[in-house]
C-alpha cells in the first residue's frame, strides 16, 4: 500500500506570537512523557512549595511500592529527577478531592507485575490544589510489548486522537491503548483482540516510519487497523482519563451533526476561525499514520497534495520576501506541487503508467505521449 506524501491536515497553529518560527512537535524528546501529580499539604509553605522535598517524598513511596498510580489512571514507574524539567503550579492550601481508589486484584497485580502501587486516596485528607508536572524519560512500551494495529474511527469515518491532539494510538501486542504521541496509557483490554496483524513494530520503528523527522518515514508501511468500534464498549481492565475525554470527543464529533459541532466548538480553542481572527496562522502537518496506511482514493489524495505543496510554496515564497531562507522551502514545494498536479492528471488518462512510482522527467514525457495520442485520436 502506498505511503502519502506529508503534509495534508491544514489544521494546526504554532503556538507562539504569529510570525516567530515553528516549534518543536509534540512530544520533542522522543520518549518523554509529561506526568501531573498534586503536592500534599506538608510540602507547602504558605507562598511556596519544597519541590525538592515532595520529589524525594515520591520516590521513597515508588521506592517501596514499585508504582504510583496517579490522579489520571496512568503509573509511575520511573523516579523523578530535580532536572525533569519540572514546573510547579501554585494553588494554595485548599484540599484536593482524591482520586476514588482503584481495585487492585489478581489480574492487576498480574499484568502490570506490582503488588500493591501507591494510590492517593491513601493519603486523600493531605492533598491540595497544587501540582507539578514534570517531563520524565521513560519508554512508551513495556519490554517485549509491541506495536500490532492503529485504533482508528474508520466505520465512523473519523480519527481517534489522543487529547495530545496526535492520532497516533496504537493497539500492542499486551492488548493496551497506548498513544505514540505522548506515551499516554489510554487503557487495557481484558481480553486481547483475535486477528493476525500485518505487521508489529517497536517503538523506536514506529518513531522511525511517522514522527516528522522519522528516518524511514518515506518508505511504505502497511499496519492493520484496529477499528474504534471494535473496543468502543469491551470490558476493560484498566482505563484512564485520556481514553475518556478521547471516548468522549471521538464520540462527539464523529457522530454529532455539523451544526451540532459548530455550536459546540464556537469561541473555543476547536475553533480554528479563533485563531485566524487573532493573526495565527495554519500550517500543514503530517497526516494522521491511519490515513497513510489507509488505501484511500489515490487520485483525490494526489490532488490534495498537490494543492498543500503550492499553497505551502506560495506562502514560503512570499514570505521569502523578507526571508530569503524561505526560498529553500519554496522551490521544493512548488516543484512537489507541480509534480503531483502532473501525475494526477496522468492517473486519470492512464492509471498503469504510474505504477512503477517514475519521477517528473518521466512523468511528463508519458503524459505528453498519452496527450498527443488522444489528440491524434480525436483528430481522426
Ligand atoms: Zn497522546
Amino acid at each position: 500500500m502506498t505511503r502519502k506524501p506529508p503534509y495534508q491536515m491544514p489544521l494546526a497553529f504554532y503556538l507562539g506570537e504569529p510570525s516567530t518560527g515553528p516549534l518543536k512537535t509534540v512530544g520533542g524528546v522522543p520518549f518523554s512523557k509529561l506526568v501531573t501529580l498534586w503536592i500534599p499539604r506538608q510540602f507547602l509553605t504558605s507562598s511556596d512549595v519544597d519541590v525538592e522535598a515532595f520529589v524525594e517524598d515520591v520516590n521513597e513511596k515508588l521506592a517501596k511500592r514499585r508504582g504510583y498510580v496517579l490522579w489520571d489512571g496512568q503509573i509511575l514507574f520511573t523516579p523523578l529527577k530535580m532536572s525533569d524539567s519540572i514546573e510547579l503550579s501554585y494553588e494554595g492550601h485548599d484540599t484536593l478531592d482524591a482520586p476514588p481508589y482503584r481495585p487492585w486484584g489478581e489480574l492487576e497485580r498480574e499484568y502490570f507485575g506490582l503488588k500493591n502501587p501507591y494510590q492517593m486516596i491513601e493519603d486523600y485528607l493531605d492533598y491540595t490544589q497544587s501540582s507539578i508536572s514534570a517531563r520524565i524519560l521513560e519508554p512508551y512500551l513495556f519490554a517485549n510489548e509491541r506495536i500490532s494495529a492503529i485504533l482508528h474511527g474508520r466505520k465512523d469515518n473519523y480519527y481517534f486522537y489522543c487529547q495530545c491532539h496526535r492520532a497516533d494510538v496504537v493497539y500492542t501486542t499486551a492488548h493496551r491503548l497506548v498513544c505514540m504521541g505522548c506515551g499516554a496509557m489510554h487503557a487495557v483490554l481484558r481480553q486481547p483482540r483475535t486477528f493476525r496483524p500485518k505487521r508489529v513494530l517497536t517503538a523506536q520503528e514506529w518513531s522511525d516510519f511517522f514522527d516528522d523527522d522519522g528516518t524511514r518515514r518515506e518508505e511504505e508501511i502497511d499496519l492493520s487497523i484496529l477499528d474504534f468500534r471494535e473496543v468502543e464498549s469491551i470490558d476493560m481492565l484498566w482505563t484512564t482519563e485520556k481514553w475518556e475525554d478521547a471516548k468522549h470527543e471521538f464520540v462527539f464529533f464523529a457522530r454529532s451533526s455539523p451544526e451540532e459541532i459548530a455550536e459546540a466548538i464556537r469561541g473555543t480553542e476547536r475553533d480554528p476561525s479563533v485563531f485566524l481572527e487573532a493573526g495565527w496562522t495554519a500550517v500543514p502537518t503530517s497526516p494522521p499514520p491511519a490515513l497513510q496506511v489507509v488505501g484511500n482514493s489515490v487520485d483525490v489524495d494526489l490532488m490534495e497534495n498537490a494543492g498543500h505543496s503550492i499553497a505551502e510554496g506560495v506562502a514560503s515564497y512570499l514570505a521569502a520576501r523578507k526571508i530569503s531562507d524561505k526560498l529553500v522551502t519554496s522551490v521544493p514545494q512548488l516543484f512537489k506541487g507541480i509534480e503531483l498536479l502532473l501525475k494526477s492528471k496522468l492517473q486519470e488518462l492512464d492509471a498503469r503508467d504510474l505504477q512503477d512510482q517514475r519521477n517528473t522527467p518521466t512523468v511528463l514525457k508519458r503524459l505528453a505521449g498519452t496527450i498527443t495520442d488522444r489528440q491524434s485520436c480525436s483528430a481522426r
